[in-house]
């Protein structure tokens, strides 16, 4: 088997190769820093995740670039609105700077309480811009721009290939849609380059150019970023659905119109979170895609304030596969939560079984490929990682892949030590952190016992029935039924009853 994925550039499943054997640069659009992110947002960080990680359980040595936006974008895609940044420094009477930390921040809490791994590099659009003003001056050479009302253009016209990530039609676009009234445009698809003079007089950030003083696009900032890091051609590109008609169509654009080659050979989406604007909407099943314009999100931290663990987030998303869409309900929710406990609590369990919570006193960090080496394995164990792998090579199945890891904690043709060993690896893919959360459990469940053990000293009748019921435990464990009975019966003959609880007996006069 190879991994499979589907290429939003041709609408089918490919076989991915990568351009040079062994090695995977991928690009995600990064988050806008101007607020928090919704958990929508965090939906398409949990999918690039999975793609992350899957490639290093595959084998393969991976590098993930991703932006901050902390410039240029526009409340509109296709440069109509405000400037987002700014529209919030003004709110909060901050500067475009200040607000950018504060949310790169928040943004980077989020994504280390989902678990989601860091990217290798990840670049803020400040700090790029001359390397944007050279990708527009390789643009504008190639003869693709046009000044107009003091900014700089792309003409998609100039761009023959312009649409075909979304199958846009140049010309039905040119007779029908329009986007936008912007007098300065050619074409209505034509967007923004470089700014000079716009809407925004009092734009905070502004940078010399040959083009004179302002700031750039939205778009040029993937362009120039994703190259100066993996280079003019590289394996794969991912961000939200809602990026394929205007964002990645016209980094596409920009990226082929100042090289003249190919860019990116994979392209992928992740579908939205939707979420039913009310009651009455959520009963007749309507939902919308979550977004702060509808005004329908919920943060990370929302959920935690309702008692939810993040990871209950990221198990509800990974239920769910990528490309299709996911509707966020709090039944949802708990039943997320409800299993993922389950999971913990079987992972609690078999490290019991395999000899204590000792079991789980170390975590691995598996090397690229070495999670998946199938040699020590029992032919049972290597079914489990086979069937697992075989998940994710099908165009990243994380509903199967989980389903593979709540199965293998069950069987119990599998020992202990090894569906404990399968859950470690499965979980450097699925990203759950169950060891870590199990060993957590019994660190728990065994203060509850402490806290519960009542105080006798003072009291040596308490003191001998300790000893004893502490005999009978021993005797249960080294299968002396004969002598745990008789101590149970002796002391019910003294009107001492025993109860087994999952803390342990207790015992009470009666
Ligand atoms: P932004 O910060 O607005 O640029 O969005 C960050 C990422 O979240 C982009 O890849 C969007 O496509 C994605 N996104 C936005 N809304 C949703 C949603 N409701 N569900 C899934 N992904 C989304
Ligand atoms: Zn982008």
């Amino acid at each position: 088997m190879a991994l499979r994925l589907y290429n939003t550039m041709g609408r089918k499943i490919e076989e991915f190769v990568p351009i040079h054997e062994g090695f995977v640069g991928f690009y995600g659009c990064g988050p806008t820093v101007y607020n928090y992110a919704h958990i929508g947002n965090l939906r398409a960080y949990v999918f690039l995740d999975t793609l992350d990680r899957t490639l290093t359980f595959l084998g393969y040595d991976k590098k993930h670039v991703m932006n901050i936006t902390d410039i240029g974008h526009l409340t509109g895609d296709a440069d109509e609105g405000e400037d987002k940044m700014l529209k919030t420094a003004q709110e909060r009477h901050q500067s475009v700077l200040e607000v950018a930390k504060f949310y790169t921040d928040a943004f980077f809490n989020d994504i280390d309480r989902l678990n989601i791994i860091r990217p290798d590099v990840v670049c803020k659009a400040t700090e790029h811009v001359q390397d944007m003003i050279e990708l527009i001056k390789r643009i504008e050479a190639n003869g693709h721009t046009y000044m107009s009302g003091g900014n700089l253009y792309y003409d998609v016209t100039t761009y023959p290939d312009y649409g075909k990530l979304a199958n846009l039609n140049l010309d039905d676009l040119k007779a029908g849609a329009r986007i936008e009234v912007d007098q300065n445009k050619r074409n209505p698809y034509d967007f923004v380059l470089w700014f000079t003079k716009s809407k925004f007089e009092n734009q905070a950030l502004t940078w010399d150019s040959p083009w004179g003083r302002g700031y750039p696009g939205w778009h040029i900032e993937c362009s120039a970023m994703s190259m100066k890091y993996l280079g003019e051609h590289f394996d794969i590109h991912t961000g939200g659905i809602d990026h394929i008609p205007i964002h990645h169509t016209n980094e596409i654009a920009q990226s082929e119109g100042a090289t003249g080659h190919k860019w990116v050979n994979y392209w992928l989406h992740n579908e939205f979170l939707v979420i039913a604007k009310d009651k009455k909407a959520a009963e007749s099943g309507q939902a919308e895609k979550m977004s702060k314009s509808h005004g329908n999100f919920l943060t990370l931290q929302s959920l935690i304030d309702k008692g939810y663990n993040p990871l209950d987030y990221r198990f509800f998303l990974l239920g769910g596969h990528y490309r299709k869409q996911i509707y966020f309900s709090w039944d949802a929710m708990d039943s997320a939560k409800n299993s993922r406990t389950a999971l913990v609590q079987r992972v609690a369990r078999l490290a019991q079984n395999a000899g204590g919570a000792d079991s789980l006193n170390y975590s691995k960090i598996y090397s690229k490929g070495e999670a998946c080496k199938t040699e020590n394995l029992s032919e049972k164990a290597k079914e489990y990682i086979e069937k697992f792998q075989a998940a994710l090579e099908n165009d990243l199945s994380t509903p199967v892949a989980l389903s593979c890891i709540q199965k293998a904690v069950k069987d119990g043709s599998l020992k202990p030590e090894e569906s404990l060993e399968l859950v470690r690896r499965m979980d450097s893919v699925i990203g759950l952190n169950l060891v870590k959360s199990a060993a957590d459990f019994l660190a728990e469940q065994e203060k509850e016992k402490k806290a519960s053990v009542p105080d006798h000293s003072g009291d040596p009748e308490a003191q001998e029935i300790d000893a004893l019921v502490a005999e009978r435990v021993e005797a249960k464990k080294a299968k002396n039924f004969a002598r745990a009975d008789e101590i149970r019966n002796m002391l019910s003959s003294r009107g001492i009853i025993i109860t087994d609880t999952p803390n342990g007996a207790v015992w009470k006069r009666s």
